[in-house]
């Protein structure tokens, strides 16, 4: 099996080649650094990524408020997540750094405000 990849891990952006050996182990080519060589397995066996998205407010001056998950999250959870993002409207106030959704998934990641929003 062979899979073309480019690593995101900084700006450099290599093109990475992963093909399996007879062992059926991942063989990682293209990568500058060490990097690129853990980003291509986490993409190939476990790909994750930070999610940003909004939620709608009871404010008049941000009716909708910036959120993220606190970590990288495993990308079959990413759309039932924004689903149920999109679907909520939270009351003010917020803080930056609460938290609006512990747990997701049971993966121990949590959605957290982006910013203060008092009115
Ligand atoms: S392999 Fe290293 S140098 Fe290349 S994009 Fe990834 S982090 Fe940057």
């Amino acid at each position: 099996m062979k899979k073309e990849l480019i690593c995101i891990s900084c700006p450099t952006g290599c093109h990475l080649t992963a093909e399996t050996d007879a062992n059926r182990e991942w063989l990682i080519t293209g990568n500058r650094c060490p990097r690129g060589k853990v980003y291509a397995l986490n993409e190939l066996t476990d790909p994750r990524r930070v999610v940003t998205a909004t939620v709608a407010s009871t404010s008049e001056l941000m009716p909708r408020i910036p959120v993220r998950t606190d970590k990288a999250l495993p990308k079959r959870f990413i759309a039932p997540l924004l689903n149920r993002l999109y679907a909520m409207k939270v009351q003010i106030p917020v803080k930056s750094g609460e938290i609006l959704i512990e747990n997701v998934e049971n993966s121990q990641i949590n959605v957290i405000f982006c910013c203060d929003c008092i009115k």
